[in-house]
């Protein structure tokens, strides 16, 4: 077995203060020899043990403070550095899985998050048979609103709209930018009905914005495909539905939910 330096230290520091020990315990029985019979020897004898004592004392303490402190305030420095290394990395690695999964401008959940947490909806609700719809929303001649007001406005629209989406969905909704001008919601617990009301308000909210631009009040409107999975068909299936359905509402002149 191999012992680290400050172990090693440690053990001649005991090994000092042992015979330190035993030294002492030798010079008490010295002195109580003495107090029956005093001889001019035996107190020679026991000054120089006294003499050994104070040697082996002063050791232990050069020892401790020149060999066991240093090492023990080196470890110390060192476990602090590498705890500090190690709560920069994991806040790193936080970071960086959060923007991994988030939209850089409007700080949605990107698709990534979206892909994912669709299979894992339809994994948890499919046994308790309870009804998931998803609702693609794609903002109408977008490409348009740029060319007008550049590019810097278009952006402006994307965060006004994602807040708008963010104010209408509830906490166990899922609300994410697919790309471009195109939003997704997973909304779970909701008929055909429901799911088509809530697509509804949102068209509405999002007809109803006006992001200003100088003195340019600018309107924009979207068009919604929606699909409440079947139980059975994957996420990939469930979504082109929903696509199609979107595609359809662009085709019947826009600015509408088709289901
Ligand atoms: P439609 O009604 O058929 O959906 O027409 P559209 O113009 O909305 O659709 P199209 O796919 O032709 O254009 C989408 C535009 O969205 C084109 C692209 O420049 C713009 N776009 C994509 N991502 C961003 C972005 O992050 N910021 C801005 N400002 N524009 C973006
Ligand atoms: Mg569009
Ligand atoms: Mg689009």
């Amino acid at each position: 077995m191999r012992f680290h330096q400050a172990e090693s230290a440690f053990f001649v520091f005991i090994a000092v203060v042992l015979a330190a020990g035993v030294t002492t315990l030798h010079a008490y029985g010295v002195l109580q020899m003495l107090a029956a019979n005093p001889l001019g020897d035996d107190i020679a004898y026991l000054a120089r043990l006294l003499f050994a004592i104070g040697v082996l004392l002063a050791t232990a303490i050069f020892f401790g403070a020149f060999f066991i402190y240093p090492l023990i305030r080196q470890q110390v420095q060192e476990e602090g550095k590498l705890r500090a290394m190690t709560e920069t990395l994991s806040a790193r690695s936080v970071t960086l899985e959060h923007a991994a999964l988030t939209d850089g401008l409007t700080g949605m959940q990107n698709r990534r998050f979206f892909d994912e947490a669709l299979r894992e909806y339809l994994a948890a609700f499919g046994p308790i048979e309870r009804p998931v719809g998803l609702m693609i929303i794609d903002l109408d001649h977008f490409k348009a609103i740029n060319d007008t007001h550049g590019h810097d406005i278009g952006d402006k629209v994307l965060k006004e709209v994602s807040s708008c989406l963010r104010e209408l969905t509830r906490y166990h909704d899922v609300v994410a930018r697919l790309g471009g001008e195109e939003f997704a919601i997973v909304a779970a617990n909701l008929n055909d009905a429901g799911l088509i009301a809530f697509a509804e308000r949102i068209r509405k909210a999002v007809s109803s914005l006006v992001v200003i631009n100088g003195n340019i009040r600018l309107k924009v409107t979207a068009s919604v495909g929606l699909a409440v999975w079947d139980g059975k068909e994957s996420a990939d299936d469930l979504y082109r539905r929903a696509d199609k359905r979107l595609y359809q509402a662009k085709g019947l002149g826009r600015n509408r939910v088709c289901a």
